[in-house]
């Protein structure tokens, strides 16, 4: 909508509170991470640099804060690395990231160390137009609770049996599925609507 009523292009940037920017879209929408001011990580749980196409937490240091250094700071986001043999069309040199996922408690974790994200339970969802809004709620390993708003009132709790069953197709592993129907479903205090709530213990990466 704003770039139709400005007529002119949104780009987006990836940046931290503590006021810096991390990476930038380029104009074919890749981000590019910019090198020059900060040096990113992307770690798995043990403190490892993921490989390219896997999902890491986010750790930066910025390399020109000289008043206020910050280094291997934890953000609590995660992002996918892009592969390094990947050139983008605009010709920047910078690397890139393939995607940036969000906020570290927004997944859902299973027994085996799978890690959902939100655009699992997306991907699913908006072919359940039988259900308005939804919010995946993890308190353990083994199971998950769908509070989940009905569309409509014809709603036939037999959707609920297919999208256990579409979850289980994906996931290829045992995790218990409860669902919840609920009148609202609250959004984040920053407004944002919340889909995956975890109250899993965050992991540790302390190397
Ligand atoms: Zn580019």
């Amino acid at each position: 909508m704003i770039e139709k009523q400005f007529n002119t292009k949104v780009f987006d940037i990836y940046g931290t509170t503590e006021g810096f920017v991390i990476a930038g879209q380029c104009e074919h929408g890749r981000y590019h991470v910019l090198t020059p001011h900060v040096f990113l990580e992307l770690l798995d749980e043990q403190g490892n640099e993921v490989a390219p196409g896997e999902l890491g937490h986010v750790v930066v240091t910025r390399l020109d804060a000289y008043a206020m250094p910050l280094i291997r700071y934890y953000l609590g986001d995660l992002a996918i690395k892009a592969h390094t043999d990947k050139q983008c069309a605009c010709g920047r040199k910078y690397p890139m990231l393939e995607m940036i996922i969000g906020r570290d408690t927004d997944i859902v974790r299973t027994r085996s160390g799978k890690m959902l994200i939100v655009h699992f339970f997306t991907g699913i969802f908006e072919h359940i137009p039988e259900i308005q809004q939804f919010r995946v709620v993890q308190k353990d390993l083994d199971s998950i609770l769908i509070e989940y708003i009905p569309a409509h009132s014809f709603f036939n709790k037999g959707i609920l049996k297919k999208t256990e069953r579409i979850i289980h197709e994906k996931l290829q592993e045992n995790l218990t599925i409860y669902f919840q129907q609920v009148d609202r479903i609250e959004p984040t205090p920053s407004g944002k609507p919340q889909i995956i709530q975890s109250f899993l213990e965050k992991p540790n990466l302390s190397k």
